[in-house]
């Protein structure tokens, strides 16, 4: 099968704009100027169309949210995919950047916005400035800027670089941080779409850059026939991240609905080595470690199945963990990920993030105490549905998830220390020298 998303591993000039053009780019576009933004929302919304960036909120509906008699809206794509073992929208962006930017001006036509800002993180830099000139490209070519494709609708397209912080990826804190304000989520509601809870206030669609990479296929191609791949409640097709322990790390544009096992042995080449594959993080570090057992292996990758099976699809970035791996390190490594990334601005995700990493250092430094383990699950427990923001539920994830699965790691590392322990009780002194 051809890629609808990957279009650069196919056309390796895809990224062009007279390439681009000649194989079918800018049609979604050109189809949709012709209709009326409603009827535009109206097929999105048949697609099924679910958000990429991690939640699946359906696109179309999300869309339908922003008032279409407000007279100032805006798009804004979020680019800041800074989750740990996410690498798809950087692909997209480089390799077929008019993709997404097509995709942006179809959802800006839909919601009647004439302005798109695309929110690349700190470290994509020079990718902004590529997509600088891209835009340029388009907007030479009519498809940016005043009167575009002779519609009488106008839309701006700007990139704007943030400053590297995984919470502005949250789309709140994202546009607070567009704005010039400290990056960090806003009470809700309003909502992104209401009135008051948008870019400078006013109605917002975030959408992220593999959600309205899908846009153009299905505005070009209708709904039906994007609804030929992925299952009913998960049509269609995405791009799944695969790293860690992988023979073949890369990323995978495949139907949603392919399961665990097809992608992680005939895709990415299975384990590194021929190890034993442990675990599995599905959604980077935000979701739920699942143990890698037959059942989980052969569970399809949709948002329903993922969810069924103890965890979340997210943003399908896939990290895999061999035999060797202790999960309590895991852990460590994770939480302190999240340490690091705590906005602050609420006190059980910055106080709950320091304790779950005081703990988890103790532990695997091999100091714990009786009760640590049952501890750390406690304040990871007490965090549940009282933070302000998804990270906070996230921060909580990678020790519940441990600890629910793979408790024989913290039992090897109280083992591992009464074992140095009992080495230096019953090491020999040592005769005095001379006698
Ligand atoms: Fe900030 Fe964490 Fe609270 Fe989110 S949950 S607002 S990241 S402190």
């Amino acid at each position: 099968m051809s890629h609808i998303l990957l279009r650069d591993l196919d056309l390796a000039d895809i990224g062009k704009l007279d390439v681009y053009v000649a194989n079918g780019g800018y049609e979604g576009l050109k189809k949709a100027v012709a209709m009326p933004p409603g009827a535009v929302i109206d097929v999105v919304k048949a697609s099924g169309l679910r958000g990429r960036g991690g939640a699946g909120f359906p696109t179309g509906v999300k869309w339908g949210f922003i008032p279409q008699d407000n007279p100032v809206n805006y798009v804004v794509v979020n680019a800041d995919e800074s989750e740990p073992g996410t690498f798809k929208d950087r692909q997209l962006l480089t390799g077929n950047p008019h993709q997404v930017i097509e995709g942006a001006l179809i959802g800006a036509y839909a919601v009647r916005a004439r302005a798109v800002y695309i929110y690349c993180r700190g470290e994509f830099w020079d990718l902004a400035h590529r997509l600088d000139a891209r835009i340029e490209e388009a907007r030479a070519a009519g498809f940016v800027g005043e009167n575009i494709l002779g519609s009488g609708w106008s839309c701006e397209v700007y990139t704007h670089l943030g400053a590297g912080a995984y919470i502005c990826g949250e789309e709140s804190a994202l546009l607070n941080s567009l704005q010039g304000l400290l990056g960090q989520p806003r009470l809700r509601p309003p909502f992104p779409a209401q009135k008051g809870g948008g870019l400078y206030y006013e109605p917002t669609v975030v959408n992220n850059v593999e959600t309205l990479a899908n846009v153009p296929y299905i505005l070009a191609n209708g709904a039906d026939a994007y609804r030929k791949f992925g299952t009913e409640q998960s049509p269609g097709v995405k791009i799944f991240c695969v790293s860690g322990h992988a023979e073949r790390p890369g990323n995978y544009e495949l139907p949603l609905g392919t399961t665990f096992r097809e992608l992680i042995y005939e895709h990415a080449g299975g384990v590194r080595g021929g190890k034993q594959l442990k675990g599995i993080l599905t959604a980077g570090v935000s979701a739920p470690i699942l143990p890698a057992t037959d059942a989980v292996l052969d569970t399809p990758l949709t948002y329903e199945d993922v969810l069924n099976a103890g965890s979340s699809l997210g943003s399908a970035s896939i990290i895999l963990l061999d035999e060797t791996v202790n999960m309590a390190w895991a852990a460590l490594k994770m939480v302190r990920f999240f340490k690091h990334e705590s906005c602050g601005k609420c006190t059980p995700c910055r106080e709950g993030c320091y304790w779950m990493l005081q703990l988890l250092e103790r532990l695997n430094r091999g100091g714990g105490a009786p009760g640590d383990v049952d501890l750390l699950d406690e304040v990871a427990a007490q965090m549940i549905g009282k933070c302000l923001c998804a990270l906070g539920d996230f921060a909580l994830n990678p020790a519940r998830g441990t600890i629910q699965h793979f408790r024989a790691d913290y039992d090897a590392l109280f083992e591992a220390a009464g074992e140095v322990e009992a080495e230096v009780e019953t090491e020999p002194v040592s005769e005095p020298v001379g006698v």
